[in-house]
């Protein structure tokens, strides 16, 4: 392996992509990219080719791929250029790739996340739709190969730095009593139901305290994006969700906390940055410069904490309720709600529509044991059906 480790960003013309590549390009002396992919973004993509100069570029269809090529061709860059999910596997397990920044939003990117745990790989884990649909099979990918999963989500990379790094206990051996797993409440934390129903997708996309990608902007504002989250913190930390209480906390400036038997609680803080965990999970365990503002506490006029309101908000319970029923439920809560997103973003259905349409799905289709990616993928494929005909009832 050579000093300078070889970086694939999964979903690199995106929030959490350019953030990566904003911390790699600050340091040319640790890191180089080896590979960037995006799904239809050909210009944007060819951009960062020419900053970047991957050895390879991954786009979503071969047509895409054709513009692609041409484009490079006349910058002038020696970018090898590669298509489809095929693609996507191929730059996320590749012999040369030291670590992947998993990118991609959505089920889209389970495959290639997937592709990179078997392979060994340091895996960053962004995209949490990954783990939601399959968890066990990831997390059981990641022993078999003795991958390394390191979490981005800027909540489960606090838990992450919170808890004890160097003994392989039990969270309960640790003293572990309780994850606090922070929400800022989105941007209708203060609405009432009745105001919520009529919202349009710009208001859901402008997130008071991050920039994030629209579909997980939209999963912020009716908390799902909490659901997901807490889902994805029983996998990666090995809790039942009964362990993990969600605490909404409208400043963003504590990403999580962990609380101990004799009742030390231990928080991360630091500003809305995503280039914080990014940095951590490249350079962990060691810390490197992300560019990021330094914490002023002498600005912040106070941290406020409040309970989540599973009434208005009842993305969170589902959420809860999926994990409890195990199995294929997670999955089939993460199809459903990317189709109900999708079509809200689309203007199809309004806004409290979405967790009506995942709580009929959830109560539709039958849960079996995720005994392969093969049951996982068939459950998503069906509750994306299901959701489809509720939308099309609605529309
Ligand atoms: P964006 O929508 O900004 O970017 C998504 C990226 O995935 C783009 O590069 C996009 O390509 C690519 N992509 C989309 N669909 C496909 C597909 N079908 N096949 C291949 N590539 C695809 O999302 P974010 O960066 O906001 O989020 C990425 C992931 O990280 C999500 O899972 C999200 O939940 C998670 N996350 C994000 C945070 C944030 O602050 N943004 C915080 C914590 C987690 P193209 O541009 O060509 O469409
Ligand atoms: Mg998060």
């Amino acid at each position: 392996m050579s000093v300078i480790k070889q970086i694939t960003v999964l979903g690199a013309t995106g929030s959490i992509g350019l953030n990566t590549l904003n911390v790699i390009a600050r340091h040319p002396d640790k890191y180089a990219v080896f590979a960037l992919t995006a799904n239809s973004k050909v210009d944007e993509l060819a951009d960062l080719c020419v900053a970047h100069k991957p050895q390879y570029a991954v786009i979503g269809s071969v047509n895409a791929a054709q513009q692609l090529k041409d484009k490079l061709t006349v910058l002038n860059v020696d970018t090898e250029v590669l298509c489809g999910d095929d693609g996507l596997c191929h730059v996320a397990s590749h012999a040369q790739v030291d670590s992947v920044m998993a990118a991609i939003v959505g089920a889209a990117g389970l495959n290639p996340t997937l592709a990179a745990a078997k392979a060994g790989k340091k895996v960053l884990l962004a995209n949490k739709e990954a783990l939601v649909m399959a968890g066990d099979l990831f997390i059981q990918a990641v022993a078999d190969s003795g991958a390394t999963l390191l979490p981005i989500d800027s909540e489960h990379n606090a838990i992450f730095q919170c808890l004890p790094q160097t003994t392989n206990k039990s969270l309960s051996e640790n003293g572990v009593e309780k994850i606090l797993l922070t929400a800022s409440g989105g941007p209708f934390r203060q609405f009432s139901a009745e105001q919520m129903r009529g919202v349009s997708p710009e208001q859901a996309c402008a997130h008071p305290n991050w920039s994030m990608g629209r579909k997980i902007s939209v999963d912020s504002a009716t908390l799902m994006n909490k659901g997901l989250e807490l889902i994805e913190a029983c996998w990666l930390f090995d809790i039942d969700e009964s362990g993990i209480d969600v605490v909404v906390h409208p400043q963003s400036i504590i990403h999580s906390m962990v609380r101990y038997v004799d009742g030390s609680v231990i928080a991360q803080m630091g500003n809305p940055d995503m280039r914080t965990p990014i940095a951590y999970g490249l350079a962990w365990p060691d810390r490197i410069d992300a560019g990021v503002e330094p914490l002023d506490f002498m600005q912040i006029s106070s941290l406020d904490f409040e309970a989540p309101d599973e009434q208005r908000f009842p993305c969170l319970a589902l959420a809860r309720q999926a994990w409890q029923q195990g199995g294929t439920a997670s999955a089939v809560l993460n199809a459903a709600n990317e189709i109900a997103v999708a079509a809200f973003l689309n203007k199809n259905i309004g806004f409290t529509d979405i967790a009506i349409i995942i709580e009929q799905v959830l109560a539709k289709q039958s849960t079996v044991k995720a005994t392969t990616i093969e049951v996982v993928q068939a459950a998503d494929a069906e509750a994306r059906l299901i959701a489809n005909e509720i939308v099309a009832e609605i529309h």
